[in-house]
């Protein structure tokens, strides 16, 4: 199926839509105890439009559990996602909330040479955006972290490394099947310089226009639309003129100055850590350590909602 035509995209001229395309909730056990309003709220506070929550999805037999809910946690998830968007839909008329999921399946390296390695990583990302089943591509070259995790200390992944090959085949699928690419500014926090992925791989991605979007992959609402300004800047100096989002499955545009002026005015991370902080006893699950759902019904309970 062509997924250029099952993806349909419209573009924006009027007003500059900037979404944050990937953030976490309570769900996913290694990030804060909050509830999916206090992501919304933090995508306000910094004056996003959008804000899409992409928990990692249940896996069967546990596996990582200490990153996802579990297959039982399932169904309260979809139930209180649910009620979260109506909720955030009158707390936060202005912000489009989408609740998506973040699936991964490590490719096997720690037996492979350092080219099998990238050739398993890419070759299964490509395989990801040729299923059909996936709007956005995250974190493109997360094997640069996973890799020196791993031992593999000078890992490299630039156009000069003979593996970097690898990469340009699996953008090369990502763009036959009309699927997007995020630029994701959680790499800094974890000691990166540049964003996942790095500037070479966007570049590539630019000259096979491949739609872009933002994430923070935030995993505490204060996270939500960090570094986007950097990011934009970094989109515009890889020759990129649009940056996209997704609602429903269809993708739309704004034009780069759009969103560069939009984000420019946006609140800086002090800002909307005060924002958040103040809001802390409504937004909050404020159990720490406790089970996910305890969390959910303390939340639930002391803001009156349901
Ligand atoms: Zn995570
Ligand atoms: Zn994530």
């Amino acid at each position: 199926m062509n997924q250029s035509t099952r993806i349909p995209c419209v573009v924006l001229s009027t007003k500059a839509m900037v979404f944050d395309t990937h953030t976490h909730t309570l769900f996913c056990r290694h990030a804060a105890l909050y509830m999916p309003r206090a992501v919304v709220a933090a995508a306000n506070a910094r004056g996003l439009k959008g804000v899409a929550m992409c928990c990692h999805c249940p896996m069967p037999e546990q596996y990582d559990y200490k990153h996802r809910m579990t297959m039982e946690e399932w169904p309260s998830f979809v139930d209180v996602v649910a009620r979260e968007r109506e909720l955030c839909a009158q707390m936060y008329p202005d912000i489009t909330t989408t609740f998506n999921l973040e699936p991964e399946e490590q490719a096997r390296l720690r037996a492979l040479d350092v080219d099998g390695c990238v050739e398993a990583y890419f070759s299964q990302v490509g395989e990801a955006a040729s299923s059909g089943l996936f709007n956005v591509m995250a974190h493109l070259d997360f094997i640069r972290f996973r890799m020196i995790s791993i031992g593999h200390r000078d890992f490299t992944l630039t156009p000069e490394d003979a593996h970097f090959r690898h990469v340009l085949t699996c953008l090369d699928a990502i763009k036959a099947a009309g699927v997007a690419v995020e630029i994701n500014t959680s790499s800094v926090a974890k000691g990166f310089k540049d964003h996942f992925p790095s500037e070479p791989i966007i570049r590539a991605a630019v000259e096979r226009g491949i739609p872009l979007v933002l994430s923070s992959d935030a995993h505490r609402p204060e996270h939500v639309g960090r570094g986007f300004l950097t990011a934009l800047k970094t989109l515009e100096a890889c020759g990129a003129s649009h940056v996209s989002h997704f609602i429903g499955g269809q993708r739309y545009e704004t034009p780069l100055g759009d969103a560069l002026a939009a984000v420019s005015s946006h609140a800086s991370d002090r800002a909307v850590e005060q924002v958040i902080e103040e809001a802390r006893p409504m937004l909050w699950a404020g159990v720490e350590g406790g089970d996910v759902l305890d969390a959910v019904a303390a939340v639930s309970a002391r803001a009156g909602q349901r």
